[in-house]
């Protein structure tokens, strides 16, 4: 068999295990009363900044409507998982919380077995696996679209710290806690696209 001919076979096999690896995260995730959804929606929640809790924020995320997304948060604030609170500078903007029982739900994710699995691979295949996934995953976004996330110290918008001790979205022209600053935003553009 040609070498071309096993490279194709190997990635066929590829897609094939990411597929089915796929498929039994997503099974795993109709526990606790919750499905695949509401799962992403409490971890996109457990994880996002103030900026980017939001309806419209979780539908980029989610690559859903922002009706889908509102449904999505309804139901989890019926359940008592989520609450909705007022911005401290800005009181007609609602942000959305866990409360401490989604907080409680969150720390028994069904991914959570993916974690320990991962861990027990050799960290050089968990290294190589890390790099080749996020090329990957980057080639699939950069073709097919999708939301990028990530945090204020690697965004372009990011204008350092103000006098306060606290962090300065430009974007936004507002100020973020260093706590609020680590975590995921929808608004992040990497600081290379835009230099
Ligand atoms: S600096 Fe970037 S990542 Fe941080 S809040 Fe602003 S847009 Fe989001």
């Amino acid at each position: 068999m040609s070498t071309q001919a096993t490279d194709n076979i190997e990635k066929e096999e590829l897609t094939r295990l990411l597929d089915r690896i796929g498929r039994m995260a997503r099974g795993l995730q109709y526990c606790h009363g919750l499905n695949p959804a509401q799962w992403d929606c409490l971890r996109f929640i457990g994880q996002a900044n103030r900026f980017s809790r939001t309806p419209g924020a979780l539908a980029a995320f989610l690559g859903t409507t922002k009706g889908t997304a509102s449904q999505t948060l309804k139901a989890l604030e019926k359940k008592g998982y989520l609450t909705r609170v007022a911005d401290p500078d800005d009181k007609r903007v609602r942000h959305i919380e866990l409360t401490n029982l989604g907080a409680n739900l969150l720390s028994k994710d069904p991914l959570n077995c993916l974690d320990r699995a991962i861990d027990n691979l050799p960290s050089s295949v968990a290294d190589t696996m890390a790099a080749g996934l996020a090329q990957l995953c980057n080639g699939m976004q950069s073709r097919f679209g999708g939301q990028d996330l990530g945090i204020c110290h690697e965004c372009g918008h990011f204008a350092g710290p103000s006098d306060t001790g606290n962090m300065i979205c430009g974007l936004k022209s507002a100020e973020l806690s260093c706590e609020d600053a680590k975590r995921f935003c929808v608004n992040f553009s990497p600081e290379t696209e835009r230099s």
